[in-house]
């Protein structure tokens, strides 16, 4: 049966933008209501070690974010197990749809819907994904113990999955379409210094081969992109780590959005072009794309939605 929630400030999202303005929100009793999505927690639960939380040497990305969950929930947040289907920002109550059929209105609304995984778009990637082709080493690793593998891209993501990956596989290759990585240093020197892990500089990916029946990878074939000579690779996994896009399709025909996507914000503001409508983190920002710099966003989208339900 459908049911619909009322709530002043509605938070969309449970990434560390979502969850900080849920704690900025509370404190502000506001009496926010938070939708988690598909992935309680966000991008930081499929990694493992974060080491550049403030205040933490170290700790496991889903750590961080069931301590953030929990901080939410105890300063009063009220937490939704839904994923928002649609959504209708042309008048206030703003209402979003629940694939639990709930309606959620609000007077605010906060957009924190970070990024997904962005894929090569070839069809032999699609026709492996998830049977041998996948974006998430900590989730699918396991399953390469003593095996070849490839990572594709050249970003912190995946020199962290190359490293992350030779915990399991007897072999990985990190394959990248330029001659230098755009990396930390510090994780390049990581990945420089791992003899389980070689590096294909200016290749791109031709084709993933491998078994129809039961379906599973068997090699790539890699295109030098200054010679376009091909190479067969034998691998028994493809790692695709090469970025993410911003999740702003329940949004992106009613807010204005620019680089593909990402959701624009006034500047030194979380506002979008409707005003009461806010957005923070990974699906605003382009450029640094961190925990700590959604988290700060979180914060900003919090204090800005206070301000505007009062003067309005
Ligand atoms: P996200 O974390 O992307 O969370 C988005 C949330 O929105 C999710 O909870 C999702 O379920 C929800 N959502 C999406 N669509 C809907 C919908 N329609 N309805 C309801 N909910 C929805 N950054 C660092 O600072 N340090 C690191 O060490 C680090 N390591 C990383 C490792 C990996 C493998 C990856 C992929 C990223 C890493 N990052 C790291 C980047 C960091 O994870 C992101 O910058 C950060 O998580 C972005 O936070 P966010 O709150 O904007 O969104
Ligand atoms: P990214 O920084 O955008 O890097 C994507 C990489 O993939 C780039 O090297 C890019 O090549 C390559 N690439 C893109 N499209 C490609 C294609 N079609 N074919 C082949 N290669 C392609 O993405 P990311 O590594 O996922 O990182 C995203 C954000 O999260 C970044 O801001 C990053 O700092 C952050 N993050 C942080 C940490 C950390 O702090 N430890 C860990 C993970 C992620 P080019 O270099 O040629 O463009």
């Amino acid at each position: 049966m459908q049911k619909t929630h009322h709530t002043q400030l509605l938070i969309i999202g449970s990434g560390p933008a979502g969850y900080t303005a849920a704690v900025y929100g509370s404190r502000a009793m506001l009496n926010p209501s938070l939708i988690q999505g598909i992935q309680p927690g966000g991008q930081l639960t499929i990694t493992t070690e974060v080491e550049n939380w403030p205040g933490i040497k170290e700790v496991q990305g889903p750590d961080l974010m069931l301590q953030m969950e929990e901080h939410a929930r105890v300063t009063g947040t009220k937490i939704f197990s839904d994923h928002i289907s649609g959504i209708d920002l042309q008048s206030r109550p703003f209402k979003a749809v629940g694939d639990s059929e709930t309606i959620y209105t609000c007077d605010a609304l906060i957009l924190a819907t970070g990024a997904q995984a962005k894929w090569l778009g070839i069809d032999s990637e699609t026709f492996f994904k998830g049977f041998g082709v996948s974006a998430c080493a900590t989730c699918d690793g396991f399953f390469y113990k003593n095996k070849e593998i490839v990572v594709i891209g050249g970003g912190n993501t995946a020199v962290e999955e190359a490293l992350f990956l030779t915990n399991f596989a007897s072999k990985v290759t990190l394959i990248h379409r330029r001659d230098n990585l755009r990396a930390e240093k510090i994780l390049q020197h990581r990945l420089f210094n791992n003899k389980k892990i070689e590096v294909l500089w200016l290749h791109e990916v031709d084709e993933i081969l491998g078994q129809q029946t039961p379906r599973s990878v068997e090699s790539i074939v890699v295109k030098n992109v200054k010679t376009n000579v091909k190479t067969n690779i034998p691998c028994a996994g493809v790692f695709v780590a090469i970025g993410h896009a911003p999740a702003s399709e329940l949004v992106c025909e009613q807010v204005d959005t620019h680089l593909g996507g990402y959701v624009v914000t006034k500047p030194d503001s979380t506002e979008t072009s409707v005003r009461g409508v806010f957005a923070a983190g990974d699906l605003t920002d382009h450029l640094y794309r961190q925990a700590v710099t959604s988290a700060g966003m979180g914060c900003m989208a919090a204090l800005e939605a206070e301000k505007f339900l009062s003067d309005s």
